[in-house]
């Protein structure tokens, strides 16, 4: 129970390090946990502190109590502390108020070639606080990787499991593929130039000393956040032509709202920074729908890349996936 306890504390106090204020607990866990701290002792500053439905978990009565989580970690939440004889019903944190991230960073990179430059950014992006902040202990900051000369910069989502822990853009299920794909273009992955919009895996609700399972978009906040970081790579690598994978990538290079459906840009090229973006599936969605037809849409918007890159394309090339 103790044990069940201290990581119920540790992941309130990681809440509101995060920035939620109020969290919701049922009367019957309330009752509960009343009654453990009462007949054990738990560290619990005072059994007072357990005594309402929704609280603001800023008042230091609070600062070592009880979290709440919804989604998918609110059954890992449930399942963690299964042995405990208190059970904490999880109800969505209605009224907790999203962290509020801080500006943008302003890069500013250091005269020098290409390597001294991207090297200095990668320095910018591990010190800065707020990447660290929302980086797990073990894992990484993940910047993009790849040529600096590289004619085309490939720019993804955000990093996922893999990606965290190896602190590289693109190593997982998705980046295998996407490596592939890059081969079927006749080209090594060494030869361009991986990045994503987001330099951390956006996080869920995860209790603490277990891995977060599955993956969420970023918020519009954090791609804001990170788009420096994104901006500073094209700059340095100056590419040829960029390649957008998946509807993230795409918001995040073109704005919220800026269209309403992957489709309406999918396939066509439009400006960022300059740099004719061509706007394709995330490979993942290949991952998800292992059709010919879903490759082949990915593989013609590719195929378009490589005509505006001059690569040669053989007969076979072009006829990559039109077999039924
Ligand atoms: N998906 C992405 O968008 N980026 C990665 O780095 C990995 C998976």
């Amino acid at each position: 129970m103790r044990a069940a306890l201290t990581a119920l504390i540790e992941e309130l106090k990681r809440l509101k390090a995060g920035g939620l204020r109020n969290v919701s607990i049922s009367e019957e866990a309330l009752a509960g946990l009343r009654k453990s701290v009462a007949s054990r002792g738990t560290g619990i500053t005072s059994p007072s502190a357990v005594t309402a439905p929704s609280r603001d978990i800023s008042s230091s009565a609070l600062t070592t109590s009880t979290a709440v989580r919804s989604g998918a970690g609110a059954e890992r939440a449930r399942t963690d502390i299964s042995s405990a004889p208190v059970r904490v019903a999880v109800t969505p944190p209605v009224t907790a108020s999203k962290p509020k991230l801080p500006p943008p960073p302003v890069v500013s990179l250091p005269d020098g070639d290409k390597q001294t430059r991207w090297n200095a950014l990668l320095e910018i992006v591990t010190q800065d606080p707020v990447c660290a902040q929302h980086v797990r202990p073990g894992k990484k900051v993940v910047l993009g990787v790849g040529h600096l000369d590289a004619k085309i910069f490939f720019c993804g989502e955000a990093p996922g499991a893999e990606e965290e822990a190896q602190g590289e853009p693109f190593v997982g299920p998705a980046g295998q593929l996407l490596t592939k794909m890059i081969q079927a273009m006749g080209l090594k992955r060494s030869d361009v130039y991986i990045g994503n919009i987001m330099n951390w895996r956006p996080d869920l609700p995860t209790p603490p000393g277990q891995a977060q399972t599955g993956n969420r978009p970023p918020t519009e906040e954090e791609i804001t956040y990170c788009l420096p970081y994104l901006r500073a790579q094209l700059e340095i690598v100056n590419p040829d032509f960029i390649v957008a994978l998946g509807s993230t990538a795409a918001q995040g290079l073109f704005g919220y709202g800026s269209f309403k459906t992957l489709g309406e840009i999918r396939g066509r090229w439009k400006p960022f920074a300059e740099k004719p973006v061509m706007v394709t599936y995330h490979p993942s969605y290949i991952l998800r729908n292992p059709t010919n037809r879903s490759k082949r849409a990915i593989w013609e918007d590719l195929l378009k890349v490589m005509e505006r890159v001059s690569l040669p394309i053989s007969d076979r090339q072009r006829a990559y996936f039109l077999d039924k």
